[in-house]
């Protein structure tokens, strides 16, 4: 009988439960919202005066030939903190406005083929230290033209970042199926497992990066992330450690 009773309850207490799960969920979504609106306007507000403070930096180090070597170099690290923060802020403008659907997406045929040779060379590295290896030409993929180039730079800059000098940084393109598939290859130092699923976290560095002074911010990877899925792609990794890691980016044809 007592089953039978609960049985009874239970479309009442599902609906209640339903309603409490709803109302936790606006207020999740609130909560959110709110921390992104927060964010968003402490990095705005923060880059104005860092970016004064950046110049008159860069203006002394430039006008003033009075400075010891030590004062020099003060400044020559104070500058180039200021200008890791000043990234930082508008890599954190651009995940917020990401994150809250605010970010428009210019969606075009693009054709791969060019748009990976220009981005390279735009990116002045050494002849023999990014290598493009397109397989398969003349198709496009459906894609954000300038994000894709942010997208692009971003990954070939870090495995050029966490490789040695004499290894080579391949770039290949080709096309499986519905998708053009794009992968920036290093042999590099290569990613933990256990960092693996975090790399794409906001901040996340793994160990060693995390120590440095200087370099990355840690929000690269989430912004190419976030990025890629705006323009309805997918991304992912693969990588051993001392051998190198793989970046597969794919975006519909
Ligand atoms: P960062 O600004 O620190 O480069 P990212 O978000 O771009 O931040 O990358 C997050 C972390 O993932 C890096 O700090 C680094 O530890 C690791 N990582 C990214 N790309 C590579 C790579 N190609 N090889 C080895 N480690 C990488």
């Amino acid at each position: 009988a007592d089953t039978h009773l609960e049985l009874d309850r239970a479309p009442t207490e599902v609906r209640d439960l339903a309603q409490a799960f709803n109302m936790m969920l606006g207020r999740l979504s609130a909560a959110w919202d709110q921390q992104r609106r927060f964010v968003s306007d402490v990095s705005h507000e923060l880059r104005t005066p860092l970016t004064l403070v950046h110049g008159y930096l860069q203006s002394t180090l430039r006008r003033c030939n009075t400075l010891s070597e030590p004062q020099r170099e003060g400044l020559e690290i104070a500058a180039s903190e200021a200008d890791r923060t000043i990234r930082m802020l508008q890599d954190l403008l651009d995940l917020a406005r990401a994150d809250g659907g605010h970010m428009r997406f210019h969606i075009e045929r693009v054709p791969l083929k060019d748009m990976i040779v220009e981005t390279v060379e735009m990116c002045l590295y050494p002849s023999d230290r990014v290598n493009v290896d397109i397989q398969a030409t003349g198709f496009d993929a459906r894609a954000d033209r300038n994000r894709l180039k942010q997208v692009l730079i971003n990954l070939i800059d870090n495995a050029v970042k966490y490789s040695e000098d004499d290894t080579v940084v391949k770039v290949r393109l080709k096309q499986e199926g519905e998708w053009a598939v794009i992968q920036i290859c290093d042999r590099g130092r290569g990613i933990p497992t256990t960092d693996l699923t975090q790399i794409f976290e906001p901040f996340y560095r793994v160990d060693e990066d995390r120590s440095r002074a200087t370099g990355g911010t840690g929000l690269g990877l989430s912004i190419v992330k976030t990025l890629v899925e705006g323009m309805r792609g997918k991304i992912k990794v693969q990588s051993k450690p001392g051998e190198g890691s793989i970046f597969t980016v794919s975006l519909p044809t």
